[in-house]
């Protein structure tokens, strides 16, 4: 098949057979009927409906020499540095599409990520059983369009000590039985995107690992309908306006969802398994992913970017200011810190490396750390002026249901408008979307603790540029006669673990 429509996606989720979601403490037995998970059904749909849409079918395809067909590129592994930046690209247009995280692009990064390790597991030790079971997997996952989540972020317990020190055994999910068939999984996942809206779940080990913690150094993947597997899915912020079935309150009417993925004792087939006490290749593991996962942000955060700008813009024309010194400059403000993040997951993008001798295009690790970086600050500037932009009512507006009130609509409609040209509703629609997607997980929290947390990328782009170069750099232009002349690489950066 190779490519399946949004449809076909929404379908599959509906013969999912013991799936155990729980929302807001109650099972939910069709995540694409329930209020509070339509939403996500819809945005991750946008994934499979880009690649029939006119404006991002291009994007959105790719061909897969796995299974010599055309994919949905969220199922695809870079073939070189123009699939990197093509999923960047995709990602911006598919924000501008949902107003939210479409949640498909950890699963992707996964895919990816595996296809190097195992590769590379390969390639160093000549272990090939890892590669072959995962091509196997990545063409069953291909052939059948599957929407995956990625599970990386163990619960962790006590954040300073490792695995095998914690005093809960299962802060990081673990093998608690081999079998002949296959290993027995127990513990937990946190913050998983879009885990209830997929068909399957790839786990990833969440650090660097010691030999006293190779029972927790494991990936796989497994259906999400797997006995043993719960989900619990986390709320957000202004949730409840899903239920209300309105059409402007809760505006875009997109919205991702994150949950905690519980194991109990959840049987794993040898097949599926693409990582088993692989301690010494943990941290490369994560590494690989994380900056994978880093470069992407690029994109749909400057899609969603784009849209906060844009109603930012819209409401400024509707309150008369539009043209105001002081707005213009807002506003240009605001463009220039989204299209910095978007040009720096470009740069890590077109200056990608091969990690194996045949393919495995990963991007260039600085500026994926330096892209998510930005990304960690620049959003709550952006909407910070974004807010300003706006005017209180943003935090204040009356409700969908006080304007739909015969009685109060025409007071609200003569309160509420600014300049005449524009209606009253409109600036109501706009206010209600820039407050859901300006003050949303997707915008503001993601961006932060997704991907890894800050200091992670502080401490890779300290890792990866080169002091003593440029100290080398300085010395010889200052004429420091004991200075060793610098090297003729361009970049002052060293190479990472994942490129030695
Ligand atoms: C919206 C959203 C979506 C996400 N989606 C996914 C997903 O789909 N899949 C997935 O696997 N993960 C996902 N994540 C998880 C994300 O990767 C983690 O939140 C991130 O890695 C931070 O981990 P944490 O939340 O456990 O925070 P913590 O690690 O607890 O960090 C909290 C603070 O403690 C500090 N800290 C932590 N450990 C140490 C230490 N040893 N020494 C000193 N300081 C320390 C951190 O720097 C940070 O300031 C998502 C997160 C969010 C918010």
């Amino acid at each position: 098949m190779g490519l399946r429509t949004g449809d076909q996606y929404v379908e599959g989720l509906r013969k999912r057979k013991h799936v155990e979601i729980y929302v807001m403490g109650k099972r939910v037995e069709d995540v694409t009927a329930h209020p509070f998970l339509k939403p996500s059904v819809k945005s991750f749909k946008a994934t499979f409906d880009a690649a029939f849409d006119e404006d991002t079918r291009g994007l959105a395809r790719a061909y897969s020499p796995f299974i010599g067909e055309v994919v949905n590129r969220f199922v695809h592994i870079h073939q070189g540095p123009e699939d990197l930046v093509a999923k960047v690209k995709l990602l911006r247009k598919l924000s501008h599409k949902t107003g939210t995280c479409f949640q498909r692009c950890v699963g992707w990064d996964a895919l990816n990520t595996l296809y190097i390790i195992t590769g590379k597991i390969a390639e160093r030790e000549g272990r090939r059983e890892y590669v072959e079971r995962f091509i196997e997997y990545l063409k069953y996952v291909q052939k059948n369009d599957l929407a995956l989540a990625g599970a990386m972020t163990d619960v962790k317990g006590v954040r300073t000590l490792r695995p095998s020190e914690q005093p809960n055994k299962d802060a990081y999910v673990r093998v608690v039985e081999e079998r002949e068939d296959g290993i027995v999984v127990r513990g937990a996942k946190a913050n998983i995107t879009g885990i209830a809206v997929v068909d399957e779940v790839i786990v990833m080990p969440t650090r660097a690992m010691t030999e006293k913690d190779a029972e927790y150094a494991i990936s796989f993947a497994i259906p999400l309908d797997t006995p043993g597997v719960k989900v619990v899915v986390g709320r957000q912020l202004n949730d409840s306006r899903r239920f209300e079935e309105g059409e402007i309150d809760g505006l875009p009417y997109m919205f991702n969802h994150e949950g905690f993925l519980i194991f109990e004792d959840v049987f794993v087939p040898w097949e599926r398994v693409f990582f088993y006490k692989e301690w010494r290749w943990s941290g490369v593991f994560v590494e690989v992913f994380s900056n994978y996962h880093r470069q992407g942000y690029a994109g749909c955060k400057s899609g969603l970017g784009d849209v906060i700008i844009g109603a930012s813009y819209g409401l400024a024309r509707r309150l008369g200011v539009a043209d105001k010194p002081h707005i213009q400059e807002k506003l240009t403000e605001m463009a220039f810190l989204n299209e910095t993040m978007y040009s720096a997951g470009l740069a890590a993008s077109w200056e990608a490396r091969k990690l194996l001798r045949d393919g495995g295009w990963w991007v260039n690790p600085m500026y994926a750390n330096v892209t998510k970086h930005l990304v960690t600050r620049f959003p709550y500037e952006i909407s910070r002026l974004a807010h300003d932009i706006a005017g209180g009512l943003l935090g204040t507006a009356p409700s969908e249901a006080d304007f739909k009130n015969p009685e109060l609509r025409p007071l609200l409609e003569k309160y509420l408008q600014g300049v005449p040209e524009f209606p009253a509703e409109e600036r109501l629609r706009l206010l209600r979307l820039l407050e859901n997607t300006s003050i949303s997980v997707a915008y503001l929290i993601e961006s932060v603790h997704g991907a890894g947390s800050p200091q992670a990328q502080r401490l890779s782009i300290q890792r990866v540029y080169d002091f003593q170069k440029v100290e080398q750099i300085a010395s010889s232009l200052a004429g420091i006669k004991t200075a060793m002349a610098p090297d003729l690489k361009v970049e002052p950066h060293r190479q990472t673990d994942s490129e030695k």
